[in-house]
């Protein structure tokens, strides 16, 4: 049977593809034959071209040999966005070792758990983070420590603003290594026999929303399908890659490193987001393609001086991780003159599942499936029964991104994937013309009084508010209702102290029907995240529940 969604199939791109016979190593090396002098890097002003990146990457790989470092082996990598990160991740897949990316963020507690569950004996890190790792050096397996520091690869006048953090002086500590120094072997490593379908390019920590994080096993083929399915869908050939995105996660590291690398664009990379910098990166590089995440958005369109600088670079943005409200893409589309096209997909899919056909966006969906990729909407109560279009349920995918499974997780993996076809723990519908509409997540329903209410549903229209920056909606425990809807507000700061919970109330009352509008608000200053941007709703869910108990 024909697929619902091949009536909206985007012009000119092909409805199934075969995998990639090549590693993302072996294309830079292929590309720094090709174009060796155009720009693969360019990293706040310091350009490196593809043939320094593939001469750097060779070095580095031929010194992670050498330092016993071997196929299937972990290596965590602890850093923000840096050139030095592109050419680790080059690197370790070169030699068909294993990349465990980890959270910047991350504490001791996180780092620990991570490195002993995924048993990396190697961490390559920013010095800045050196800290958090000594304090748990002695109850990991870690024997190689490589150290590397923005300073390394920072120009001396660098063309755009700095953050604060990457100001701070360079530290050395003992008994670590120095990447800079391995960078420079001059040796060629031998080429690794990888099998795409079998060898682990990486161990992709889901966000941990629901339970503790597992490593999704992300194979070469599953990564390299997905890169070259991006670089299709959106026309990146040749494009200039505005990369603010963490590449610690999926759609920072299919979208902002692969997807260019694999096509000949140019990285420019930002080590952290700020809307100033963004908007001086995008004018100044003329970037042409931007993957970014709501929230970026929503500050870019609201940010008072952004008409002063000339967008007219970019060709195409797409955005995902959570909703984007319609409000925002309007504007978007009323400041840049293109259209924002809205993604979803999963640390287990090693990002994208569904994506806009760029000819023909619907605002509120997250797009259609992409090349090769199977979709189904199954009922909540019986999975094994597929559900109509118009009507919702848990949404399955089934194609050549989805993972292995969960790293030494037979059980877990069981529950993720049967036959093939994945649980993503997100409810949605889908409409006739086959788009995906995500409602929420399977374990975030709230229960008003029988009625189904996802907070996802709630947030979009809250996020119409002109007060309201940002919002998260969770359940709370009622003795009528049994749960009523709850929301956390970060209000815009222009409306702090002249606007109450009950203004925001009264609104939504006259928007929404009864069960669904919020009965209690609460006003924060910000909302817990995750490190892609994510709120953690999770966290506030048990704080509403907590003080009601008197926890
Ligand atoms: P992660 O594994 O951290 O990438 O999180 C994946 C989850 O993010 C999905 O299962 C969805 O719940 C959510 N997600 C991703 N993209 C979207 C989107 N465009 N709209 C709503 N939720 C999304």
């Amino acid at each position: 049977m024909v697929p619902v969604w091949y009536k909206s199939w985007p012009k000119g791109i092909p409805r199934k593809m075969a995998c990639p016979e090549v590693t993302l190593p072996e294309m830079v090396k292929k590309l720094a034959r090709q174009i060796p002098r155009r720009e693969a890097v360019n990293f706040y002003g310091k350009s490196i071209s593809y043939a320094q990146l593939e001469r750097m990457v060779a070095s580095f790989a031929a010194s992670l040999l050498q330092l016993g470092i071997g196929r299937g082996d972990r290596v965590c990598l602890f850093m923000q966005n840096c050139p030095q990160y592109i050419i680790a991740l080059l690197a370790v897949w070169w030699i068909g070792a294993v990349a465990v990316t980890a959270n910047p963020m991350f504490r001791e507690g996180e780092l620990a758990y991570q490195l002993n569950d995924s048993g990396a004996e190697t961490v390559i890190l920013l010095d800045v983070l050196y800290p958090v790792l000594r304090r748990i050096l002695r109850k990991t397996r870690v024997r190689n420590v490589i150290i590397t520091g923005y300073k390394d690869f920072l120009p001396e006048k660098p063309e755009l603003p700095l953050h604060p953090s990457l100001k701070v002086p360079r530290q050395f500590f003992p008994g670590t290594m120095e990447m800079m120094e391995l960078l420079d072997c001059h040796s060629e490593p031998p080429a690794v026999n990888l099998d795409p379908q079998k060898d682990l390019a990486l161990l992709q920590y889901s966000s941990g929303i629901t339970g503790k994080p597992k490593g999704a096993m992300i194979t070469h083929a599953n990564m390299l399908f997905n890169t070259a399915c991006s670089a299709l869908w959106l026309k990146a050939k040749d494009g200039i890659h505005l990369a603010v995105l963490p590449l610690f996660h999926v759609t920072g590291l299919v979208h902002c490193m692969n997807m260019p690398l694999f096509t000949g664009g140019t990285i420019i990379l930002l080590a952290r987001y700020d809307t100033e910098t963004v908007l001086q990166a995008i004018e100044r590089y003329r970037c042409t393609h931007w993957v970014s995440v709501a929230g970026m958005n929503f500050a870019v369109v609201n940010y008072p001086k952004v008409k002063k600088y000339d967008l007219s670079s970019l060709k195409v943005c797409v955005s995902g991780g959570v909703p984007i409200p319609p409000e925002v893409i309007r504007k978007f589309k009323e400041i840049t003159g293109i259209q924002l096209v809205e993604g979803y997909g999963l640390s287990e899919t090693i990002s994208q599942v569904a994506v806009n056909p760029l000819d023909k966006p619907r605002p509120g969906s997250v797009g259609i499936p992409v090349i090769s990729t199977e979709v189904k909407i199954v009922d909540l109560s019986d999975p094994s029964r597929e559900v109509p279009p118009g009507e919702m349920g848990e949404l399955m995918v089934r194609g050549p991104q989805v993972t292995r499974g969960y790293w030494n997780r037979p059980e877990e993996t069981a529950l993720l994937i049967k036959d093939g076809w994945l649980a993503t723990g997100d409810i949605a519908r889908m409409d006739v013309d086959g788009y995906i509409y995500i409602l929420g997540r399977k374990n975030e329903l709230i229960k008003v009084a029988g009625h189904s209410v996802f907070p996802q549903e709630v947030e979009r229209y809250l996020g119409n508010h002109p007060a309201i920056a940002e919002v998260a909606v969770v359940g709370t425990p009622d003795p009528f209702w049994g749960e009523i809807v709850k929301a956390y507000v970060v209000l815009k700061r222009e409306f702090e102290n002249r606007i109450s919970e009950i203004d925001i109330i009264s609104w939504a009352r006259q928007k929404m029907p009864l069960y669904k509008y919020p009965r209690v608000v609460e006003f924060r200053r910000e909302l817990p995240k995750n490190g892609d941007g994510k709120i953690l709703r999770r966290i506030l869910a048990a704080e509403s529940y907590c003080n009601l108990a008197g926890i």
